[in-house]
């Protein structure tokens, strides 16, 4: 097998010590690509040539608009290779196709979001009187380092490098062992599309590589996205260098179900958001608070799961494989944690019954009941299809149970009544709360971040872009100041 090589200043190059690792499909368990294994070295190599790409002409004496009008030209040539790269992303993480496809297209997006910005991060005028005149700009902040986890590489990679390069700084990008394949194709074709050597870098990796480039000196700012424990590992190795951090971790969303909410447009919805890319989405909602007399819902939600076609991502399922053996083993030992806690298994429950699927890395869609907020289980982050059922009375009683949580990335509610709604908005701790509804939360406008302990600052939207500027401010006195 062919060895794909780090894209360093430009150039594919083998590991400076020659390993490699192998990159693995979760619906069969083979492998499909030997990858270098960036090391030490490696990323000292790459911070360089981020660094000198940082203050190169190519890159800093570009006008603000040109870098847009690039930015615009990645999205596009995004869309134009997006079958082949939803296939890859298919195949490395094993999500279904239709799933890889809206990857494309948000990573494609994201590129086209922050193009039209590139040209507009101005400053503002700060009167000061007579004599004296203040102004602000807004400066990059140089090289980003950016480590990103294996449950969505396309949007990630986007996500993190389009608002960087809008706003002139370069990046070096660290993706999962995981699933490194697509990031190294952004990267490709970003080069493609003109962007000068050194500016995107991508040096696949394991963990010590993301320490290596989290403590990095060479550095100015971190954009991490992945557990929590690695989290506050990558905000201490920032802090050392004393340069900032974007954190976004972990999750157990809440989704509050009330007896009076559209159970129809809930079903659909709370399905896909849960068991969507098999149930390894930061944001899934997969804590469900349903109000005592809405059993109904809890039964048609597990014929729904029940009634999910589970595959391998290119035959297009309703849920595909997790990503890792070891993922599939963390999410199963947590089935057999539930049933310990004395929790109901009203779908699924473990692997598959379809022997064929045995030799990749399933989980059945699961739902359980009869749990309470104290239970492990409807606790932890179990980063598979799993949905843990909790009952409550009122609004009071959800809100309680809602924010018992170390977690508030993102929440759901469903009710018919605005009161309940905005009582829950306003009540919930997270940073994100979707009412009757779950896809707008996915939407790149909208800024993305966590509460407690799912992190710091805010990637997507406008706010995305606070990360990679840093304000200057510039005061002249002119005239007679006497
Ligand atoms: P992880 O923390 O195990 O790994 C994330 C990345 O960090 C990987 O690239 C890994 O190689 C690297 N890494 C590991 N040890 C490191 C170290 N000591 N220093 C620096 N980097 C290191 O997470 P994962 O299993 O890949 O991803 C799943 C987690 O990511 C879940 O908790 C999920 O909720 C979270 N996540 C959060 C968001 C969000 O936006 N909040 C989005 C996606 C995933």
């Amino acid at each position: 097998m062919n060895v794909t090589e780090l894209l360093i200043d430009g150039k594919r190059v083998p590991a400076a010590d020659g390993r490699t690792f192998t990159v693995v499909d979760p619906a069969l368990g083979d492998p499909i690509a030997e990858l270098s294994l960036a090391g030490k070295a490696d990323v000292d190599a790459a911070v360089a040539a981020a660094r000198a790409a940082f203050t190169a002409p190519e890159w800093a004496g570009m006008r603000a608009a040109d870098r847009g009008r690039l930015l615009y030209r990645i999205a596009e040539a995004i869309r134009t290779d997006g079958e082949r790269l939803a296939r890859l992303e298919s195949l490395d993480v094993g999500k279904p196709l239709k799933q890889a496809r809206a990857d494309v297209e948000a990573a494609a997006r994201y590129f086209e979001f922050y193009a039209g910005f590139a040209d507009k991060l101005g400053g503002s005028t700060i009167p000061l009187g007579p004599g004296l005149i203040d102004y602000t700009v807004r400066e990059p902040i140089g090289v980003s380092g950016q480590i990103i986890p294996f449950n969505y590489p396309l949007q990630n990679t986007a996500r993190g490098s389009a608002p960087a390069l809008a706003a002139g700084c370069t990046v070096v990008l660290k993706p999962s062992p995981e699933a490194p394949l697509t990031p190294l194709e952004i990267a490709r074709i970003a080069l493609e599309c003109g962007l000068p050597p050194g500016v995107l870098n991508v040096v696949p990796g394991d963990g010590e590589t993301g320490a290596a480039l989290a403590g990095h000196s060479g550095i100015d700012q971190v954009t991490f996205t992945g557990s929590v424990a690695t989290g506050i590992k990558v905000a201490q190795a920032a802090a050392e260098n004393v340069v900032p951090s974007v954190v976004e971790l972990g999750g157990k969303s809440p989704v509050v179900v009330f007896a009076d909410a559209d159970f129809d447009l809930a079903l659909g919805a709370i399905a896909a958001s849960a068991f969507g890319n098999a149930g390894q989405t930061c944001s899934a909602g997969t804590r469900l608070l349903l109000q005592r007399g809405a059993e109904e819902f809890l039964d048609r939600l597990a014929a729904h799961a029940d009634a999910l076609r589970v595959g391998p991502g290119l035959t297009d399922p309703d849920v595909g494989p997790l990503v890792s053996a070891r993922q599939r083993d963390k999410v199963l030992g947590y089935l057999d944690l539930a049933r310990e806690e004395g929790a109901t298994v009203r779908a699924g429950g473990g692997e598959p019954a379809d022997l064929t699927l045995r030799c990749g890395y399933y989980v059945a869609p699961t739902v359980l009941s009869g749990l309470t907020n104290q239970d492990r289980v409807a606790r932890e982050e179990i980063f598979g299809p799993v949905v843990t059922v909790i009952e409550f009375d009122d609004v009071d009683d959800a809100l309680e149970i809602a924010n018992d949580s170390p977690f508030g990335l993102s929440s759901y509610v469903w009710t018919r009544d605005i009161d309940k709604a905005l009582r829950m908005a306003h009540g919930i701790r997270a940073g994100q709360v979707n009412v009757n509804a779950t896809g707008v939360g996915t939407g790149v406008e909208l800024p993305f971040g966590g509460y407690k302990h799912s992190g710091w600052g805010r990637e997507k939207g406008l706010e995305g872009l606070d990360s990679y500027t840093q304000t200057k401010n510039v005061c002249i006195g002119f005239g007679n100041r006497t």
